[in-house]
């Protein structure tokens, strides 16, 4: 380039992490071009000052010159999992989700992974000419700095740097002396530490049956799809132990015999211990992504998922983002699962994501439920991207579970007092242990009480940070908060000092039904099961295998025993308490009541007794109960739908919530007001039809941590409607607010 300026030059852009949502070019210098990539973290001049701030290539070509252009000041990735593939889909995810590029791709890669654990940087030397040349051209040397450039000729490749030390017993110094001179190439190699080694997983196995006529049909279409090739959204909808997991199993082994790899997803894998063991019997390298891995087996599973050495990736979260080669087959078991939700920003949904990148890489994608979420319910009825193959069946024709409703106003006026365990439940439990079987009773809180209560001045205790009322653990003599995890010596007289009376415990938690039941059944084995008795995995496992051994007759927890598990001596089910906590701040409160009955009466029956299942409620009229009752999801989400239709809300709508907080509530409500007036101009701005903003309010859980929380909903009319407002929306500064936090959540599914 001797003449003038050079008429083209390698650009990068790049997003900067920073709270933007743009992109900035910036020239890549000559010495960067071989260790630069899509994908890689590099650190840019920013603003006027040039302050150095990190962020990620995310496209790279040659451009005309342009002298605006800052050079890129530093490379800090050697390596990435973030291929050019899973930037694209990066750069879905952060327009869905109105968030900043960068952040979202930073999410995408565990932090282990990203931070390459397990493997350490190692030097290499290696002679920058040949020995004569260098010695001819040079003249005199010192002894050291000839034995260093003598033991570099001799070898073919480049010396690992402290190996090459010790045998010549030259200092760095001196090696630092050639290179400064140009005589030897410093290059830098990222190297394992520790192998790491996967535990040997459980040996092979074949289950004997074949599969039933529902289950061959499933799978044919699956495998029609992965055939043909291009991408399609199978539902398999199927009632609890109609085989769903075997259809996956044999589509997945498809894919891999094809030579692609598949990734399943499913939820919180604690809670799929059997789950998971049951799968990796059935494959050969597959790499099980669960909390429970250290940080440099994880780096090192990423590693081997990007070599193609592992075909299938069994995970929660972040195993959506598996950097397979040449992926072709993305399976979510269980879709409905709340847990897929992310809760920090990108608030994405791991089941979308999978579509998303089904889409992208133009591959099917299968989806499985036995209550499916109402919005893919939909879409399964009328889109043509989509297709529904139902299970109607248990496998080996077991009967469905038969649910009992108990109204728990007239036991309550019957019996005079508050009941926990009704006389149909006591009556079948007790039948349930004479015959020598097992039952599992449903509490969805944990704890003893929820709230205390002064009857007396009516006087209700909280959380001093929070709005939350708190919960009372008995066994340890304090009270949490469950939302700031606020601790208190539980009080038991009313604090307001003109009171001063006794204290009332209103609500149930796990522990309170735990106390009960072991009263009623003293000779029985009772074990609770939550996320305050369950600590550990190893916990959980121990419990699980407990529970399967029959050591234990009845299980007592919240829904981290309705999920998954699959007891054959379970007969009996109870739920104590099925009135939805948030009838009135969230839509899908009955659609939730639906799934979790649902799910906790497939853990009774599933083997050769038949199951039978009690629902004590208060709101015995709710639809969800009463379709619950007959096993009818089809009449649940008719009904359902032309509901949302009528009261516009997904999925004949897409929704964001906004949340605002600030430690002073007047201030909180004026910012959320003027907010709301923005929006509403915007909404016109951008001729969008059919959009509205709602609110503000504030937020169900008006006070966490001290903060007041105010919240606004966005509606439209599609996803591109959404993205459109809130683009034009972060673009005109609308969103610029005086509040302590904003939090944009596309898809809400948490209105708390
Ligand atoms: P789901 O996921 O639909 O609830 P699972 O896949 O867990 O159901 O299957 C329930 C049980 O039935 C499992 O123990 C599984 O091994 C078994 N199973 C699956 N398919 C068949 C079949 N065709 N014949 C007999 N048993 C089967
Ligand atoms: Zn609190």
């Amino acid at each position: 380039m001797e003449e003038g300026q050079p008429r083209t030059a390698l650009v990068a852009d790049v997003a900067p992490l920073i709270p933007v949502a743009r992109t900035y070019s910036f020239i890549v210098p000559d010495d960067m071009v071989a260790s630069l990539a899509i994908g890689r973290r590099v650190e840019v001049p920013m603003g006027r000052k040039g302050r150095h701030v990190a962020g990620f290539v995310v496209g790279l070509d040659e451009r005309a010159w342009d002298s605006t252009l800052r050079p890129i000041a530093s490379v800090v990735d050697s390596a990435s999992y973030l291929t050019p593939e899973l930037v694209d889909l990066g750069k879905d995810i952060a327009e869905h989700y109105a968030c900043p590029l960068a952040r979202t791709l930073k999410a995408m890669v565990p932090e282990a992974v990203r931070r390459q654990a397990g493997f350490k940087t190692v030097r290499y030397a290696r002679l920058a000419g040949t020995l004569a040349d260098l010695l001819a051209d040079h003249g005199r040397i010192g002894s050291k700095q000839k034995a260093l450039l003598e033991a570099l000729s001799a070898s073919q490749d480049a010396v690992a740097v402290p190996g090459l030390l010790e045998q010549t017993d030259a200092s760095t110094t001196t090696l630092r002396g050639l290179s400064d001179r140009g005589w030897v190439e410093i290059t830098q190699r990222k190297e394992i530490i520790e192998s790491g080694e996967d535990p040997d997983g459980p040996p092979l196995e074949e289950p004997s049956f074949e599969l039933n006529d529902e289950q061959s049909e499933a799978l044919a279409a699956i495998s029609g799809k992965i055939d043909a090739g291009g991408f399609c959204v199978s539902l398999l909808f199927g009632v609890s132990g109609s085989g769903k997991t075997e259809v996956y199993v044999r589509a997945i082994r498809r894919v891999v015999a094809a030579g692609r790899q598949a990734i399943m997803l499913v939820p919180e894998i604690v809670l799929t211990t059997q789950l998971v063991q049951r799968l990796t019997s059935r494959f050969a390298d597959v790499a099980v992504n669960h909390s429970g891995l250290s940080d440099v087996q994880r780096s090192l599973m990423w590693r081997r998922i990007a070599a193609g050495e592992k075909t299938v990736v069994i995970g929660t979260r972040s195993a959506v983002f598996a950097p397979c080669p040449n992926l072709g087959l993305i399976v979510v078991d269980e879709e409905q699962e709340t847990s897929f939700k992310n809760l920090q920003a990108p608030r994405f949904n791991v089941r979308d994501v999978a579509i998303m990148r089904g889409m992208q890489l133009g591959i099917p994608v299968v989806l499985g439920s036995a209550t499916p979420s109402i919005e893919v319910w939909d879409r399964s009825e009328r889109h043509r991207d989509y297709q529904r193959l139902a299970l109607t069946r248990r496998v080996r024709d077991l009967p469905m579970p038969e649910v009992f409703v108990v109204d728990m106003r007239d036991e309550h006026a019957e019996r005079k007092q508050a009941t926990i365990v009704s006389r149909s439940m006591e009556r079948m439990l007790t039948e349930t242990l004479q015959r020598g079987e097992q039952a599992v009773i449903l509490m969805n809180r944990r704890g003893f009480a929820n709230r205390l209560y002064c009857a007396e001045c009516k006087t209700r205790i909280e959380c001093p940070n929070c709005n939350a009322g708190f919960v009372v653990h008995t066994a340890v003599g304090h009270s949490k908060c469950h939302y700031c995890l606020t601790r208190v010596p539980t009080p038991t007289v009313c604090p307001n000092v003109t009171c001063g009376a006794p204290l009332t415990r209103l609500g149930l938690g796990t522990q309170r039904v735990e106390d009960v039941v072991r009263m009623l059944f003293p000779d029985a084995v009772t074990e609770r099961v939550d996320s305050d008795t369950m600590t550990h995995r190893d916990e959980y496992e121990r419990i699980v295998a407990d529970f399967e051994a029959k050591r234990i007759d009845i299980l007592v927890g919240t829904q981290m025993i309705a999920k998954g598990l699959d007891f054959p001596f379970v007969s009996f089910v109870g739920v104590v308490n099925a009135d939805p906590t948030a009838l009135a701040s969230d839509f899908r409160a009955q659609e939730r009541l639906f799934q979790l009955i649902t799910q906790v009466a497939g853990r009774a029956g599933r083997a050769d007794r038949p199951g039978r299942v009690v629902v004590q409620t208060t709101m015995p009229e709710l639809p969800a109960l009463k379709f619950a009752l007959t096993h009818d999801y089809e009449s649940f989400a008719a009904q359902e739908l032309e509901i949302r239709r009528r009261v516009a809300l997904p999925p004949y709508r897409r929704l964001a919530r906004i949340v605002l907080s600030h430690s002073r509530e007047e201030h909180v409500r004026r910012e959320a007001r003027g907010l709301s007036e923005r929006i509403s101009q915007c909404i016109e701005t951008e001729a969008i039809e059919h959009a509205d903003v709602l609110g503000p309010n504030p937020c169900a859980m008006s006070r966490v941590r001290g903060k007041y929380r105010y919240e606004l909903i966005l509606r439209t009319a599609t996803a591109a409607d959404l993205r459109k407002l809130l683009r034009a929306l972060d673009t005109s500064g609308a969103l610029r607010t005086k509040a302590e936090s904003l939090v944009i959540d596309v898809d809400p599914v948490s209105m708390t």
